[in-house]
């Protein structure tokens, strides 16, 4: 078995690596990519860099021509996001959403001008678009949503009410999970998805302030909002199906393990500044990560795999991102063995190791696992759908 990569892919590897120092600003490094606060400065540097891998066809590179790609094989995408990670470019969750979970679904499901319309923009780096799943009383059951979409004339009319919405405060559009057929004999049958402009009038937006007192999340209200007929993606009462595939690819990070690998050299790095490299817990420890990312990276190429194979990642993918949240959990206590109590330590403080890193680390990593789906679930899906057992 051969995992390496060949001549041409190693010369594109280094022209990302190049081309990402070039076109960084160097305020973004100022900072580590970890520590900027969602502002308005760290969101204009993201959105303007965005913008430019757009400009080359590197934003959505796998996308067809005619949608703003360069129908470049998965396996320089995976280089792609490997490099963007690995050297920490402003390249935020934002991005992911619009880029790699929403827009794959727009291209299958939607129609020529959704696709020229909204795939396009999101490849050119021009939209930045929320996710309308999760509501107050439904998250891992989502098939429970209660926001409804009408049919009235040439409108639906939507009401309801989303939370945990990332970004919505930003967001051009919303990738909206609406309830069209509340008498379907199964839940999941009555459901349908849309495109919601963020502007219409009817839409609300409360901020919620997650655990690091950063403002990602909201909670987005919908009251009687019109929008036109044409903004239904796919057939009607289809959306569920739409939907998982969404979330499949939203469990599909393939660019993940890369910027693990760099937490870790980071870590060595500081346990020789530290002088415990030599303790035989913290080498043990360290070892330990590197063995675990590597088995990330693998789940991360065999995704990668099974895409140039046009082939979709279902239990696949929920393994790879259980592996990888409850590894960065591990990375972080690591991070935490090294540092000690020095390691709660905020980066405004002149103690705090690695600019208050760990810390940050230590937090951020609660949400992943809980995002795209909890691990609970996940495991459900590799139970389900990887080995065969029943649903209940
Ligand atoms: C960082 C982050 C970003 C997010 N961004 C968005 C977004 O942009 N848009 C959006 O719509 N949502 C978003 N979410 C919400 C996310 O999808 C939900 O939080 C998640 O699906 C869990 O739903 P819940 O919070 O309602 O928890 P619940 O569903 O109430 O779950 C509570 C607990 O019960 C467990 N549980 C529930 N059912 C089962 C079961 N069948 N088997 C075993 N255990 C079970 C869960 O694992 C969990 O531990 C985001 C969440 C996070 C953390």
């Amino acid at each position: 078995m051969d995992f390496s990569f060949n001549d041409e892919e190693e010369a594109f590897r280094k022209e990302v690596r190049d081309w990402i120092k070039k076109e960084t600003p160097k305020r973004w490094f100022e900072l580590d990519p970890l520590l900027w606060e969602e502002t308005d400065e760290s969101w204009a540097i993201s959105r303007e860099f965005q913008k430019k891998l757009g400009q080359k066809g590197w934003l959505a590179p796998a996308y067809p021509k005619q949608y703003g790609g360069l129908e470049m094989s998965h396996m320089k995408r995976l280089i792609l996001a490997e490099e963007l990670s690995y050297n920490k470019a402003p390249v935020g969750v934002e991005t992911e959403i619009a880029v790699n979970w929403v827009g794959p679904d727009l291209l299958l499901f939607g129609s020529e001008e959704q696709k020229q319309k909204y795939a396009l923009g999101v490849a050119k780096g021009d939209l930045v678009i929320c996710l309308g799943y999760s509501e107050p009383n439904a998250g891992s059951d989502l098939a429970s949503l209660q926001t409804t979409a009408v049919e009235e004339d040439d409108e639906y009319v939507i009401n309801g009410n989303k939370i945990w919405t990332s970004y919505a405060h930003y967001a051009d559009y919303c990738w909206l999970a609406a309830r069209t057929d509340p008498n379907a004999p199964r839940k999941y049958d009555g459901i349908s998805m849309f495109v919601v402009d963020m502007k219409t009038p009817g839409i609300t937006i409360h901020p919620l302030i997650n655990l690091m007192n950063r403002h990602s999340f909201n909670e987005v209200f919908f009251d009687n909002v019109r929008i036109p007929k044409e903004n239904l993606v796919g057939k009607k009462n289809n959306g569920w199906y739409e939907l998982m595939i969404a979330l499949d690819s939203e469990r599909s990070g393939i660019g993940y393990a890369a910027m693990f690998q760099r937490i870790l050299e980071e870590l060595v790095e500081y346990a020789k500044e530290r002088k415990c490299d030599k303790d035989p817990i913290i080498r043990q420890k360290l070892a330990e990560m590197a063995v675990e990312i590597e088995v990330s990276r693998m789940m991360c190429y065999r995704i990668a795999w099974m895409y140039s194979k046009n082939l979709h990642p279902n239990y696949e993918a929920s393994m790879s991102l259980v592996f990888l949240s409850e590894m960065m959990r591990r990375v972080a206590q690591v991070g935490m063995d090294i540092a000690g109590p020095y390691g709660e330590l905020e980066r405004d403080s002149k103690w705090a190791p690695l600019r208050g890193k760990i810390e940050r680390l230590c937090l951020n990593c609660l949400s992943i696992g809980v995002g795209g789906g909890t691990n609970e679930i996940q495991r459900n899906i590799i139970a389900q759908r990887g080995l065969g057992l029943p649903r209940k």
